[in-house]
């Protein structure tokens, strides 16, 4: 997979699927078409086509942004439509979270006259009076063995499929079974309507594949209305083809359904139903993205075992998830768009998400100052009293976005780490007797420290350099090599701050079926009482800045309340995880 260092261009990086669709607009192959009144339909239509069976996640952002970027691209239309036909595990929640989720990623179905959201459960009426067709035509017919009996007559990749018993029923006792099937006269799984194709087909798929089934159970939108419903891959094609799709893009892993999806739609254009050009499907390899889970089942299990906070935890892979965190909408596209799309599985490492993040991140982020793990630093020889002003660019590469003002005080919070007693090789951040500047302040001397009985350092204690002050004459004065970065003590705000990282330790947390639970990063999560820069308390939900030396950091959107926002790290400002080197 290309997984190159190409900036975000103004003109996408061309894929397989522009090419397809680039010479399908020169052959004018869907230029004809109109609507059922007569205006003419767009030349691409694409969907994305979630099942409301949970939360999407970053693989699905790829199918999202890869359907909505090529309509965009191509003046076309892109649908949402739910993929609603299987009763038991879908729910209105899930819709919800899949309308909102689209929405933030920067995708609409509206195309300025028309609202495309869509609910497959909307065509089963439709779906329904298509199968009595096809049994008419002698396409589909009853079957009543038992579910058993039919796995073991499907065979398998070796051994050709045998023919049920019932496959000659005619059409008439077929349709009569399957108005009886409708009507609610027999229980799950006594009957099943089937395509008759080919039990011996090398493509197991086309062995006379289930086309509704009998399912007596509530359904999230058509109530008890129905006690069958159609199969997903029956009902895929159709839902494509009426409303019009003329690139119908999924998942690799249903190039082996492409036969029946053309079978189902050549049979219905045979009967009237479609005319061509007919939508055709396409395949793309999936995201898989490492230090990630992208399966449905597996979040699931997160969230139910209390492994994660809810499917909106800051380290989920879900896109409410990865919101909360702090990504924004563009970097998501910015990432779909450089990692391409091609034909062969492969994976795409974290680390190329979270450097798009830091690109994206980067020129919008205003900059601030927090301590996150604090050690008092006093200025002896400051006067108690005084307080003065610093100032320092919201933005360095922004000067036009003006600057911050903070004040200095007798008594300020650094970083622990920013002292040690005994310096290490190389450090040249405070230790008794060397200066640092304190960032936008003054250069400051280490004169000693405090203990406490357990021998841990308590406070730092240094003198300041009046004349030193950053933007004066008197700073060129001094040459330092440490700058740290402080809050004033008595004007800090105080905040809880998060600080997130990978949920995973280990890039392939469920490879070879093992068991993902023990893949999981124990410090994932890490909360700490940080001291901000004053003016930080008036941060809103989902502002997002720059702790300087820190990395970027967003005010959760469902803990901050207004005036004590609490933050979660979105991202350090470099990559640590990067496998070290030589
Ligand atoms: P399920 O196992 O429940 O079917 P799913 O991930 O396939 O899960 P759907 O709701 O069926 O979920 O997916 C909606 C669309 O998103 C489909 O077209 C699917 O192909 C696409 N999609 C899902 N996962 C990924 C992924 N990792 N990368 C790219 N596209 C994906
Ligand atoms: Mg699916």
């Amino acid at each position: 997979m290309s997984n190159d260092n190409k900036s975000p261009a103004a003109a996408p990086a061309s894929n397989f699927l522009r090419g397809i669709i680039e010479s399908d607009l020169a052959t004018g192959r869907h230029a004809s078409r109109t609507d059922a009144n007569g205006n003419p339909l767009p030349q691409v239509i694409t969907r994305f086509p979630p099942e409301p069976n949970g939360y999407l996640h970053i693989g699905h952002a790829k199918s999202i942004c890869l359907n909505f970027g090529l309509a965009r691209d191509y003046q076309g239309q892109c649908h949402l439509r739910f993929d609603d036909t299987n009763p038991a595990k879908e729910e209105q929640e899930y819709v919800d979270t899949i309308i909102d989720s689209v929405h933030w990623l920067g995708f609409d179905w509206n195309d300025g006259k028309n609202q495309h959201l869509y609910y497959a459960s909307d065509y089963f009426p439709m779906l329904y009076a298509m199968a009595e067709y096809l049994i008419g035509a002698g396409h589909a017919y009853v079957d009543s063995q038992t579910a058993e009996q039919m796995v073991a007559a499907r065979g398998d990749f070796n051994t050709p499929g045998r023919d049920s018993p019932f496959r000659t029923r005619t059409p008439e006792e077929s349709l009569a079974l399957f108005r009886r099937m409708r009507a609610g006269e027999f229980g799950d799984g006594e009957h099943v309507l089937r395509a008759k194709i080919d039990m011996a087909s090398p493509n197991m798929n086309l062995r006379d594949p289930a086309i509704f089934r009998i399912r007596h159970a509530h359904h999230h939108r058509t109530g008890d209305q129905w006690c069958i419903y159609p199969m997903y891959d029956y009902t895929h094609p159709i839902s494509d083809a009426l409303e019009n799709i003329t690139h119908s893009i999924c998942t690799l892993e249903f190039q082996d359904h492409r036969p029946f999806y053309d079978w189902v739609l050549e049979r219905l254009a045979e009967g009237g139903f479609f005319k061509k050009p007919l939508p055709h499907q396409y395949e793309f390899a999936r995201l898989n993205l490492t230090y990630a889970i992208t399966s449905k089942r597996k979040l699931l299990q997160l969230v139910e075992e209390k492994i994660v906070d809810g499917w909106d935890d800051p380290r989920m892979p879900t896109i409410v998830g990865i919101r909360r965190r702090g990504y924004t909408p563009e970097s998501i596209q910015m990432f779909c768009e450089r990692i391409g799309v091609t034909k062969s599985d492969s994976w795409i490492d974290m680390s190329t998400l979270e450097g798009v993040l830091r690109e994206d991140l980067d020129p919008k982020a205003p900059r601030s100052a927090a301590v996150l793990r604090p050690l008092k630093l006093i200025i002896d020889n400051f006067p108690e009293t005084l307080v003065t002003e610093c100032s320092a660019p919201v933005h360095p590469h922004f000067p036009e976005r003006g600057v911050r003002r903070f004040p200095i005080s007798r008594e300020l919070w650094i970083e622990e780490d920013d002292f040690m007693e005994q310096p290490a090789k190389g450090y040249f951040r405070l230790y008794p007797g060397n200066k640092v500047r304190l960032r936008y302040g003054y250069v400051v001397e280490c004169t000693g420290f405090d203990k406490d009985e357990t021998g841990r350092v308590t406070a730092v204690h240094c003198q300041y350099f009046p004349d030193s002050k950053s933007g004066t004459e008197g700073s060129a004065n001094y040459k330092v090599k440490g700058n740290i970065h402080w809050v004033s003590a008595a004007h800090a705000v105080q905040a809880e701050v998060r600080l997130y990282d990978r949920l995973f330790a280990d890039p392939h947390p469920d490879a070879g079926g093992r068991d993902f639970k023990q893949a999981l990063n124990p410090a994932s999560m890490e909360v700490v009482q940080a001291w901000l820069e004053p003016g930080l308390e008036r941060a809103q939900a989902e502002d997002r800045y720059q702790f300087e030396r820190h990395g970027y950091f967003v005010a959760d959107r469902k803990d901050s309340k207004p005036g004590k926002p609490v933050f979660n790290r979105i991202v350090t400002l470099k990559d640590s995880w990067a496998p070290a080197k030589g």
